[in-house]
C-alpha cells in the first residue's frame, strides 16, 4: 500500500516537503527550507525524518526557496538520485540555490568570528556552494505536457501551474501490483490573469489532489482594479515629485511589474520616470524569463511578437554593482526603484529607504506579502520612526499596498482549480495557515462536496 507522509508545508507555508512510498520505494515533492522566526529556521538544521540516501528522487514544483531551499542538504546528507523539475526551474534553481549557498557562507563565516572572539564552539553553514553545485548537477529537466516513465512503475506528468516561469503542477502515476492510481500535487498554483504567467493548467483525473491553500480564506482584489490603483499612487507620487520605492522578490513580481511599466507605458505617463532595477539576483532572474517566451501567457506573447521586449521599458537602468546602486541614492525625484528584499529586512531597498523614506514625496508601494515581525509589515502597520543600522529614522512617506499582485490564487481560484476535476477526488490541503485551510475546506466542503483532509506535520496517509 502506497503511503505520503507530510514533512513541512502541513499546517504552516513554509519548507514545503511530502515524501511518498511505495513498491519498497521512497521519492520526494519538494525540499523547501522552512522561514520566519529565527526559532522556525533553526529547525532547518534539524536531522531529516527519513534517511536521504534512501530517497531514489525528487520531483520539484518550482525554484521558490521554500520548495527547493533544502535540496542541497539533501544532497549534503547522502541523496544521490535524479531531481526532477521544469527547464525553467532549473534555470532559475541555478541562481536562487547557488545565492542562498552565498548567503549561508558568509552569515556562518560572520558569526564564527563573533563566536572565536568568544571562545565559542564554530558552527557550519546549512550547506556550501560546493553542495549546491553537485545539486544542480542532478537537476532533471523537462518540458510541460509529456508524460515520462522516470522508474520501473513511476509516470510523471508536469503540468503549467503559472505561478511563476516553471512552475509545475506534478502527476504521478504509480503502479503497483497491478492497479494504477493517480496522485496530483498542486504546487504553488498562480492567480488567475496575473501579467506574464498563463492561467494554471486544469486538470480532470485523479485518485487523490495535494493542494495548496496559502490564501484560502481571502480573496484578492481584481486585476482591472489593481491596475487601475498602480496608476493613481504614480500619478500622486508624480505631483509630489519625489522617488518611488518598491520592495519585490527577484522572481516573479519583479518580472510582472516591469512587464505592467512597458504594457502600460503611455497609460501610466511612464516616460516621466526614470526605473531602477536594484538587484542583481533579479536582474538575472529577468535574463531567465527572457529566455523563455514560450512560456508566457498569449498577451505577454504577443507584447513579445510586436518586438517588445516584455521586461524592458524604455527608461530601464540596471544597477548591478554596489557603485551603480550608491549613484542612485543622490536621485531626489523621479525615480522608480525596485529592489529587494522583498518583505525590506535586508538587500538593498534598506539603503533606499534611509535615503528616502523621511521625505514626505516618497512613496512606497508594498506589492507582495508582508509577514509578522518583517520591516514591511512594521510599515503596512503604520510605523512612525523604523531602525536603519543602529539609527532611528522618521517614516514620512507614502506607504501603499498592492494587494492584487500576489503570484497566489485567492480562495475562488483553488476552488475552480479543484472544481477542474470530474470525479470529486479526496483533497489533501497543505502549505496554508491553519485559519486559511479551515476557510478554504468549508468553502470545498460546501460547493463541490469535497472529501477534505488537513493532515499534521509528520502524519501518514494511506493512498
Ligand atoms: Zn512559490
Amino acid at each position: 500500500m502506497a503511503t505520503i507522509r507530510f514533512f513541512g508545508a502541513a499546517g504552516e507555508v513554509t519548507g514545503s516537503c511530502f515524501l511518498l512510498s511505495f513498491d519498497g520505494r521512497k521519492v520526494l515533492v519538494d525540499c523547501g527550507l522552512i522561514q520566519g522566526t529565527p526559532a522556525d529556521e533553526a529547525r532547518n538544521f534539524e536531522p531529516f525524518p527519513f534517511s536521504p540516501s534512501e530517497i531514489d528522487a525528487v520531483f520539484l514544483t518550482h525554484a521558490h526557496l521554500d520548495h527547493s531551499g533544502r535540496l542541497p542538504l539533501l544532497v549534503k546528507r547522502g541523496f544521490n538520485g535524479p531531481i526532477y523539475c521544469h527547464s525553467a526551474t532549473r534555470d532559475l534553481c541555478d541562481i536562487m540555490l547557488r545565492d542562498a549557498a552565498d548567503i549561508n557562507e558568509k552569515e556562518t563565516a560572520w558569526e564564527n568570528q563573533r563566536r572565536e572572539r568568544k571562545g565559542l564552539e564554530l558552527c557550519e553553514p546549512l550547506y556550501t556552494m560546493a553542495d549546491t553545485e553537485r545539486t544542480l548537477q542532478s537537476l532533471c529537466p523537462l518540458p510541460f505536457s509529456k508524460r515520462y516513465q522516470v522508474q520501473p512503475g513511476l509516470e510523471l506528468q508536469l503540468q503549467d501551474a503559472g505561478h511563476i516561469l516553471g512552475s509545475s503542477v506534478v502527476e504521478l502515476w504509480l503502479h503497483e501490483e497491478g492497479v494504477e492510481r493517480k496522485l496530483v500535487f498542486s504546487g504553488d498554483l498562480g492567480h488567475r490573469d496575473a501579467p506574464v504567467m498563463p492561467n494554471p493548467v486544469r486538470i480532470a483525473e485523479a485518485d487523490m489532489v495535494i493542494m495548496e491553500s496559502t490564501y484560502g480564506d481571502r480573496l484578492h482584489r481584481s486585476w482591472d482594479d489593481t491596475l487601475q490603483e498602480m496608476q493613481a499612487i504614480l500619478d500622486s507620487a508624480a505631483q509630489s515629485g519625489g522617488n518611488v520605492l518598491i520592495p519585490a522578490f527577484a522572481v516573479g513580481r519583479t518580472q510582472d511589474l516591469l512587464y505592467c511599466f512597458g504594457r502600460h507605458f503611455q497609460q501610466w505617463g511612464m516616460k516621466h520616470w526614470s526605473i531602477y532595477l536594484d538587484s542583481p539576483m533579479a536582474i538575472e532572474a529577468t535574463e531567465v524569463y527572457s529566455r523563455h517566451p514560450d512560456l508566457y501567457d498569449a498577451e505577454a506573447r504577443h507584447f513579445y511578437s510586436g518586438g517588445q521586449k516584455p521586461f524592458s521599458p524604455a527608461n530601464l537602468h540596471i544597477s548591478r554593482t554596489t557603485e551603480q546602486s550608491m549613484a542612485i541614492n543622490g536621485i531626489r525625484g523621479g525615480a522608480i526603484i525596485i529592489a529587494g528584499s522583498g518583505m525590506c529586512d535586508g538587500g538593498r531597498i534598506k539603503h533606499h529607504f534611509k535615503h528616502n523614506i523621511w521625505r514626505d514625496n516618497c512613496h512606497v508601494i508594498m506589492v507582495g506579502y508582508q509577514a509578522e515581525g518583517t520591516l514591511g509589515r512594521r510599515l503596512i502597520e503604520g510605523a512612525e520612526h523604523i531602525r536603519l543600522w543602529g539609527e532611528t529614522v522618521r517614516v514620512a512617506a507614502q506607504i501603499h499596498t498592492l494587494g492584487g499582485f500576489s503570484a497566489h490564487a485567492d480562495q475562488q481560484g483553488l476552488l475552480d482549480w479543484y472544481g477542474g476535476f470530474s470525479s470529486r477526488p479526496p483533497l489533501i490541503l497543505v502549505h496554508g495557515e491553519e485559519q486559511a485551510r479551515e476557510g478554504l475546506a468549508l468553502q470545498l466542503k460546501k460547493r463541490h462536496a469535497a472529501r477534505v483532509i488537513r493532515p499534521e506535520y509528520g502524519q501518514t496517509l494511506e493512498v
